[in-house]
């Protein structure tokens, strides 16, 4: 078996996800035999450190021996058992972990089987909460520009990334779109925080028109990942969560990528001091195993459905797989990790690494606009003479030449647009984050020579 034989058979069968198909005749998938902490392995023995964490999900790497042996171990129990009526250890005992490593006031955890169903359960939950409430003329959502949510179409009504949105907007419910705090757009010589601060003006306004029939504003905690990873300072949360209690207006908290450690805290809400009405939570964790998506809510929201069966106030969603057994294993182990080893601690330390790198490799770059960071999560962003306002056409790729570049030095920096970002698996080294910095470099250089 290698690589060639392999990507015939897959391109004859397979339809991959994001993806124009025909793309991948002049740059074909790479199979993948096997993964091993950072790295992953294909066919041809060809190694390549996963610097976006296979879609953000990995933290402690390929095949960890601790996550490996707690889904091993339930295997040997049970594989799966419905949760209607039924209950398992994995799930009581990760619901207590989860109430516990929260923001306070977050108690009652629903499960769904990845992030966009979370989703949906997050905005089904928020809007039936006022219909059992007496409010039911409430049914909108509130989001903000440049956001992401995921693709099932509840989801992606209340996202604003046009490449995924457009296509399908006659389909989606109609959604309030607030313009963002993103800080790409700041002026030159403003702060993160004066431009975050000067722009949750359009969001009070949006609360003051809509509050009457809005159930929820929803926004990514500090780093819009899939929106090109723009980011935010803090102290818009901290002005969204007063401002929604003040309007009576649920804030979901859509941690899905950030959650789990991505921004320097366990959580990207506990920079800003504040606990969410929803906090949904996917991707890591599991450790990037198995999908799982938790959405965390308060006892005034679990309240609002408690009542006898005839009442039909009961949240009568469900998914085949909520709450699986393997992955709340996995997300035992996960956080178990992130107990025992001070994970948080040993990633401000990398952070630093990446910031330095990142800021001495760049820094002076004649085609990079932009260098950002909040915690784990670095990236920067190729502009025309260096210029945030002069971006370089989306149909010249260039993201795609750094990625092909980094791929002649074993590094999958997968690109959003021209963008080049680094969200590594936390077992990452200083050494290998320098060399992905430094091939980052190089290829930027080839993508933006001509
Ligand atoms: C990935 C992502 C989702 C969707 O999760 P899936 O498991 O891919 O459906 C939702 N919100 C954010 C912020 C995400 O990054």
């Amino acid at each position: 078996m290698n690589n060639q034989t392999l990507v015939a058979r897959d391109l004859a069968r397979v339809w991959h996800p994001c993806t124009q198909m025909k793309d991948l005749e002049t740059l074909p998938p790479i199979p993948f035999r096997r993964g091993e902490g950072v790295y992953l392995e294909d066919y041809d023995g060809n190694r390549y450190i996963d610097a976006v964490s296979s879609w953000w999900v990995n933290l402690f790497g390929h095949a960890n021996p601790r996550i490996n042996a707690a889904i091993a171990d339930q295997l040997e129990h049970v594989e799966h058992v419905m949760m209607a009526g039924f209950t398992h250890e994995p799930v009581i005992r990760l619901s207590e972990k989860l109430a516990e490593v929260t923001p306070e006031g977050l108690t009652r955890c629903f499960y769904a089987d990845n992030g966009s169903s979370g989703i949906e359960a997050a905005l089904k939950m928020s809007y039936h909460y006022w219909r059992n409430s007496g409010r039911g003329e409430k049914t909108k959502f509130i989001a903000l520009t440049n956001s992401y949510h995921g693709e099932t179409l509840g989801a992606l009504a209340v996202g604003d990334v046009d490449l995924f949105k457009k296509t399908y907007s006659p389909l989606l419910m109609d959604s309030i779109i607030v313009e963002g705090p993103d800080c790409f757009h700041r002026d030159e010589g403003e702060s993160w925080e004066a431009h975050s601060r000067k722009m949750f003006a359009q969001m009070e306004a949006a609360l003051a028109e809509h509050a009457h029939e809005a159930c929820a504003v929803i926004v990514e905690p500090l780093v819009q990942c899939a929106g090109q990873m723009r980011m935010y300072d803090p102290v818009y949360l901290e002005l969204l969560r007063e401002a929604c209690d003040r309007h009576g207006v649920h804030l979901i908290a859509d941690e899905i990528a950030v959650g789990f450690g991505r921004t320097g805290t366990m959580f990207a809400c506990e920079q800003a001091g504040i606990a969410p009405d929803f906090m949904c939570l996917s991707k890591g964790i599991t450790g990037g195993y198995l999908p799982l998506c938790a959405v965390v809510t308060t006892e005034d929201v679990y309240a609002a459905f408690y009542d006898d069966f005839e009442t039909l106030r009961a949240f009568l969603h469900s998914h085949s797989y909520t709450g699986n057994p393997l992955a709340c294993r996995a997300a035992l182990a996960t956080i178990e990790i992130f107990e025992t080893d001070d994970v948080i601690a040993r990633n401000r330390e990398l952070a630093q690494v990446l910031h330095d790198s990142l800021h001495e490799a760049f820094g002076d770059h004649p085609h990079v606009g932009d260098i950002r960071q909040h915690g784990m999560i670095g990236a920067i962003e190729m502009c025309r003479d260096g210029d945030r306002n002069q971006p370089f056409p989306w149909q010249e790729r260039r993201g795609l030449r750094v990625y092909r570049h980094g791929l002649t030095r074993g590094c999958l920096l997968r690109p959003l647009g021209n963008v080049t970002y680094f969200m590594p698996p936390y077992v990452i080294t200083p050494d290998e984050i320098r060399h992905l910095v430094a091939t980052a470099r190089e290829g930027v250089d080839r993508a933006t020579a001509d």
